[in-house]
């Protein structure tokens, strides 16, 4: 464990985080970045590029942002994207072809994560999700279905898809493909704080912080890139309300139908953003206990994982590339060997 961190970027790592998007903050970081932010997909994303002309990088930035539009409108379980035609077309009938090969590639993608994990990532639960609420962008639910309806579920599993759970990752990775096709090399896409990097910040790596599970302003943890490499989060604390004094959140066990219990958060590192997303909503589901296993059959190596009782556990790829931002966090933090 590295249990110091260099302190003066820790503070600004927080306070970078406080104003949302942490990732290309720094000593000099304001030099020669340029910074391009939009709405999309439910969330703020930046797209920070290092290294070339301001008026190239706007232009790249821009492009990012329309295929952000893009992808989310075809992405979207309802309405007349892709998706959503191919949901309703399932609705009547179950052994319906995907509209469009870009579709039907994501969808096999979606189903081997599936298959990998067991059936914990689950990418048809998309009536599960209708059913909590969680499927409406603008509106929390008020209350939990009946349990009726969630048992209902549970015998029927009527095929409906979600991709919630990875889209933004796969989202991430083209927007870094469509940098680099215009010949960005240093870049950070930052989707509410799930990101992924390239390159480096000039004559250093970038420096990405890691939110505190129960501190909305709270830095856990802070890491450098290493070439390129994405950092993706599932928490508990992204989509919740709170009814009759208990919490519910919108990353479901698709065994019991109802918000995974045991972790409040988990960190994923890995080269493809896509499967650093899927990952960490999967090892959710998992639990405190089976994490290391789905990690493991994911080939996923560097994993934090922060449980309901702030106990944090870590794997020894993730341990030497973190520093935590209170001593105290690194001295309890448990070291989990994959299988
Ligand atoms: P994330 O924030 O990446 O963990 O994704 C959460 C989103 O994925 C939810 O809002 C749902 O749309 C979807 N989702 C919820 N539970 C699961 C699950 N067990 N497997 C796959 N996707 C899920
Ligand atoms: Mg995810």
């Amino acid at each position: 464990m590295r249990p110091t961190a260099p302190r003066a970027w820790l503070r600004m790592a927080a306070l970078c985080l406080a104003a949302l998007g942490l990732a290309g903050c720094g000593p000099g970081a304001q030099e020669s970045a340029t910074q391009h932010r939009f709405m999309a997909m439910g969330t703020l994303v930046d797209v920070t590029v290092y290294g070339v002309p301001a008026e190239d990088a706007e232009a790249a930035a821009r492009e990012v942002e329309q295929l952000f539009h893009a992808l989310h409108r075809a992405w979207q379980p309802q309405g007349d994207g892709a998706l959503g035609r191919f949901n309703a077309a399932l609705a009547s009938d179950p052994a319906a072809a995907p509209p469009d090969p870009d579709l039907g590639a994501l969808i096999a993608e979606a189903n081997r994560l599936a298959q990998a994990t067991g059936g914990l990532f689950d990418p048809t639960l998309g009536a599960l999700v209708q059913l909590w609420g969680f499927g409406s962008a603008e509106r929390l639910p008020a209350a939990p279905p009946p349990p009726e309806a969630v048992a209902a579920w549970l015998q029927q599993r009527p095929l409906q898809f979600d991709l919630g759970g990875f889209a933004k990752g796969v989202a991430v990775d083209r927007a870094i493909a469509l940098l680099r096709a215009r010949g960005i090399e240093h870049a950070i896409v930052n989707a509410g704080g799930d990101l992924r990097a390239i390159g480096r910040k000039g004559d250093r790596p970038w420096r990405i912080g890691i939110r505190a599970p129960r501190d909305p302003a709270g830095v856990l943890a802070a890491l450098e890139t290493a070439g390129d490499e994405a950092v993706f989060t599932s928490g508990d604390y992204e989509r919740w309300f709170e009814y009759d004094g208990r919490r519910y959140h919108h990353i479901l066990d698709p065994r019991s139908g109802y918000p995974t219990t045991g972790l409040v958060s988990v960190t994923v590192l890995h080269s493809n953003a896509g499967l650093a997303d899927a990952a960490a909503t999967a090892l959710m589901v998992a639990g405190p206990e089976a994490w290391p296993t789905v990690a493991a059959a994911l080939g996923i190596e560097a994993v934090m994982v922060v449980d309901a009782d702030g106990g944090i556990q870590l794997t020894q790829a993730m341990q030497p590339r973190i520093w935590f931002t209170d001593e105290a966090y690194g001295a309890q933090a448990r070291v989990r060997s994959l299988p």
